[in-house]
């Protein structure tokens, strides 16, 4: 039984979805939401629950429980990743749908907010039992996914396969394929030229902007990087081909550190053998604490939600954070944060180069028509460019932080497209 002492006590690390609807309230205040409005966008449209059974290789059953969940339609078909992970709750995935929501309305394309997740450690499956529940969940979530209508993306322990074991599912349901119906695929059935790496990508382009605003050359600047899958390996790569040296690296198993710069191919090659950055020998461990708070120029949090909370934020060394993960940073250690005068780069900016890209994919898939990569990077970089840009410009105009402003930006151009469409019937 629980103590009141712990009754009483502050989670330090709260629930997702309440973190989500508190930013969204602060925004509301600063444009003056009427309460139906509030009571609209501050919840999901849509969200469905799927318990599926899947043989697995010992031949038993076992029993998965998955989600999609829908945010907002309004400015178009919702989009949004799905995630593998044993800590997945509806309440998590409501809050990455309502922030995939706010990310596309910041960078000004035409999407809603949805997110998927199925509760399972991909740790402790075998390939097979990953293509299995991935066929059967796709098949469950079929009555909301759609290229018109829901279009998932890779997430935490998903991939470019997983995204081709959803399309076939998907195609075979359908009759013919399908090939807008996910993004994050692979090239060979309509993926999109520099997909893999565009949210890593994303995340340089708007530190690069950061630090030009803050008057710091990237080059003989130092990054920390949390998290080495899809989006922290990215933006470390292209932070350190900017001329910026990463320091330290860190994963679900610990964390190395090497003050002249860790050598990344060397780590590549290292985490491709033992599937984690542990154990490194370039490097010296530190644990997975020491590493949000070793000194660098920009902090990048690229794991999970949640990581940056009131017992670190005092002691975060980096001028600038940038937010490479959904969530990654409590209110309190935001607010910590701000007042330390260390500049964060929301979420919902920060790490919108994936959804730019799997919109792009997603064009060319409805076109059939597949564009460079350079033509893909161009574009990704002028729209990361230009989001940033306005978001400073709200953030300098009414006084508040990038967070807020980006709020303020998104929630506003949502609320636009509610106006203009009207309610229905
Ligand atoms: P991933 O599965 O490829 O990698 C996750 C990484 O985080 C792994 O290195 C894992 O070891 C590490 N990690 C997990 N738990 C950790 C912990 N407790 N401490 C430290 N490290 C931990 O996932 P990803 O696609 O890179 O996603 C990472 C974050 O970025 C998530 O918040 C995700 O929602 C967000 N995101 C992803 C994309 C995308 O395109 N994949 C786009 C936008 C945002």
């Amino acid at each position: 039984m629980m103590t009141m002492t712990e009754t009483l006590a502050r989670p330090v690390k709260p629930n997702p979805l309440a973190v989500a609807q508190q930013q969204f309230n602060l925004a509301a205040d600063y444009l003056h939401l009427d309460d139906g409005t509030r009571a609209l966008l501050g919840d999901c449209v849509r969200e469905l629950t799927v318990r599926f059974p899947v043989r697995m290789d010992d031949g038993k059953v076992h029993a998965f429980t998955g989600y999609r969940v829908q945010h907002s339609l309004l400015r178009g078909p919702s989009k949004g990743g799905i995630r593998y992970h044993p800590d997945v709750t509806l309440d998590e995935v409501k809050a990455l749908a309502m922030w995939m929501t706010w990310k596309c309305a910041v960078v000004g394309i035409p999407f809603g907010g949805a997110k998927g997740g199925v509760i399972c450690d991909p740790r402790d499956l075998s390939l097979n039992e990953i293509e299995h529940i991935t066929r059967r969940y796709t098949s469950e979530i079929s009555i909301l996914i759609g290229p018109q209508k829901d279009i998932p993306a890779p997430d935490v322990n998903t991939n470019a396969q997983v995204m081709a074991w959803l399309m076939d599912t998907y195609s075979m349901q359908a009759g013919y394929s399908v090939p807008p119906v996910v993004t994050g695929k692979p090239l060979s059935i309509g993926g999109s030229e520099g997909r893999n790496e565009a949210t890593g990508r994303g995340v340089m382009l708007v530190t690069l902007e950061a630090l030009r605003h803050l008057d710091i050359a990237p080059a003989g600047s130092t990054a920390v990087v949390q998290g080495y899958g899809n989006v922290g390996s990215n933006a470390a790569r292209s932070l350190a081909e900017q001329g910026c040296s990463v320091v330290a690296i860190g994963d679900q198993y610990g964390a190395v550190h090497n003050p002249m710069g860790i050598n990344l191919a060397a780590l590549d090659a290292h985490v491709r053998e033992s599937r984690t950055v542990v154990g490194f020998p370039d490097a010296d461990p530190i644990s997975q604490d020491e590493l949000l708070t070793t000194p660098c120029t920009v902090l990048v949090p690229a794991a999970l939600e949640n990581q940056l909370t009131v017992l670190n934020a005092p002691h975060v060394k980096a001028r600038l954070v940038v937010e490479g993960a959904n969530g990654p940073t409590t209110p309190e250690a935001d607010r910590i944060l701000y007042d330390r005068g260390i500049l964060v780069i929301p979420d919902i900016l920060a790490n919108a180069g994936g959804v730019t890209v799997s919109y792009f994919e997603w064009v060319q898939g409805l076109q059939s028509f597949l564009w460079r990569e350079s033509e893909v990077n161009e574009r990704l970089r002028d729209i990361m460019v230009r989001s940033f840009g306005e978001v400073l410009q709200v953030a300098e105009s009414r006084g508040v932080s990038m967070r807020v402003a980006a709020y303020i930006l998104a929630v506003d151009k949502v609320v636009q497209a509610l106006e203009v469409r009207g309610i229905y019937p």
